[in-house]
């Protein structure tokens, strides 16, 4: 039987595993983390399941909405009201429908005529190619204004994106529009977002499950260390135990023989796994530079605002989002307690990543009161910071020339991470697109 390891243990990973499985493959998946999940794991607050970075769902989410099905799982999907916003100046504007855009104040009459054709304009364009010579941020102000892009997209662009904001490209932006316009009802006044029941784990765990009943394994605790390779071909790889040691009365070994090496790991750390790599893979691997996500969740008495998704549009702010997941998902789910996530994006040298993580929360509370004046820090009855060193990969002009293939130079080792996923930005649906085009392609060579 045809061996295939999966380093990861995230959607894409576990999607990956899944098709292959289908297919005969004996596959076995590394994880390092003594949890599944990757970015869309979760975490117990209260008496649910709670993801550690916030999810939902769009309806164009096709890839992840058939796997829903597939895994029997559509009944949990649930479709939820949701409500955006943007926050400026000291005030929350609603953001969803064009009734919101043409009395959104701190533009003038004619911008918010401007922004709402922009908007239009987006959201019929396909053709993404051309907008990926020029940065998202000359492109708003060519066909928009240098307002709007003050007002609107360049804190965004640079809460997203920190130094690098103005090298992001329009086809990034086109992505993030073009897919929230899609989850509006057809009179843009409405906006729905899927969420599942039980949270983004069920997902997770069936996926988990479906390996193992067709006979693969899953490790977890365990990391690659290196990937085995010799005269250019994949031999296997060697593990090491993420967190105490791999004894005798463990099952795992110290190292596994295989056919071929899925990776679905970060660019570094593939390239810290794989030293001999060839040169100009390698290159390519270390020119797309990531963001750093820091989310603090909080779990409040209080409600801090009616909005689920709140933009910030301050540049002073610390953070560029508050997403009040209990305003999507009801509170009585989490012990009648209020789930707030505060986002952000830094560069891996931001001080802030020395910070711990009540000083992180102490450093947002000032500006948390600026969003409602009566919170009180009284009102936190529990805090967690979360932090991943590749949470958002950049995107910038010409990007596609810079994307590293699936297949890599050692034949039977292939790369799958979310540099990969393009033109859209970053999702569980694309991150089961790439579990399955992998799959694929492994498919293929055998
Ligand atoms: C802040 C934030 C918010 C998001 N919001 C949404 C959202 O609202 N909706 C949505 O659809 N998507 C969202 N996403 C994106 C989504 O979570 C990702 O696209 C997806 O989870 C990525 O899956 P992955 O398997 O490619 O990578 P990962 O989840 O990063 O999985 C890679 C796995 O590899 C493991 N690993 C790394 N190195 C090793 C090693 N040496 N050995 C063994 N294991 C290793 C890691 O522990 C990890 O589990 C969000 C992401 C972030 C960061």
């Amino acid at each position: 039987m045809t061996k295939i390891t999966v380093i990861g243990g995230g959607i894409t990973g576990l999607t990956a595993a899944y098709e292959l499985s289908k297919s005969g493959f004996q596959v076995t998946v590394i994880e390092q983390d003594e949890n599944l999940g990757g970015q869309a794991g979760t975490f117990r607050l209260e008496n649910a399941l709670l993801e550690k970075y916030y999810h939902h769902l769009f309806s164009s989410d096709a890839h992840i909405i058939g796997l829903i099905d597939e895994l029997g799982l559509r009944g949990k999907l649930l479709w939820l009201d949701s409500r955006t916003g943007v926050f400026h100046k000291g005030r929350i504007y609603p953001f969803v429908s064009p009734v919101d855009l043409l009395r959104f104040e701190p533009l003038s009459i004619a911008d918010r005529v401007r922004l709402g054709l922009m908007y239009l304009r987006l959201r019929r364009f396909k053709d993404w190619h051309r907008l990926e010579q020029i940065t998202a941020r000359d492109w708003v102000i060519h066909h928009g204004s240098r307002r709007i892009y003050d007002v609107l997209w360049g804190p965004l662009l640079r809460g997203k994106f920190a130094e690098a904001a103005d090298e992001v490209s329009m086809t990034w932006l086109w992505g993030k529009i073009s897919l929230r316009g899609s989850s509006r009802s057809r009179d843009m006044t409405r906006e729905k977002l899927g969420y599942l029941a039980g949270s983004f784990q069920v997902i997770i765990d069936a996926l988990a499950q479906a390996v193992r009943d067709r006979g693969g394994e899953i490790w977890t605790g365990v990391r690659a260390k290196r990937v085995l390779v010799e005269g250019n071909r994949v031999q296997g790889l060697e593990l090491e135990p993420a967190n105490g040691s791999i004894d005798a009365a463990t099952p795992v070994p110290r190292a596994i023989h295989c056919d071929s090496v899925i990776a679905t790991v970060p660019s570094h750390t593939f390239l810290k796994i794989v030293p001999e790599i060839p040169e100009r893979y390698a290159d390519k691997l270390r020119k797309v530079r990531y963001q750093v996500a820091i989310c603090v969740i909080l779990e409040l008495a209080r409600s801090l605002s009616r909005i689920y998704w709140l933009n910030i549009s301050e540049e002073s702010f610390p953070f560029v989002g508050v997403i009040e997941h209990t305003n999507l998902v009801p509170p009585s789910e989490y012990g009648g307690n209020n789930v707030v996530y505060v986002t952000n994006y830094v560069s891996p040298s931001d001080p802030i990543l020395g910070l711990a993580a009540d000083e992180v929360v102490r450093s947002y509370l000032p500006f948390l009161r600026k969003i409602n004046a009566s919170f009180e820090e009284s009102w936190i009855r529990s805090y967690r910071v979360y932090r991943d060193e590749s949470g958002q990969p950049i995107v910038v002009t010409g990007y596609s020339e810079e994307i590293p293939s699936h297949e890599t130079p050692v034949a039977g080792l292939y790369l799958a991470n979310t540099t990969q996923i393009y033109p859209e930005d970053r999702g569980t649906n694309y991150s089961v697109r790439l579990g399955q085009d992998i799959s694929a392609i492994v498919r293929s060579a055998f």
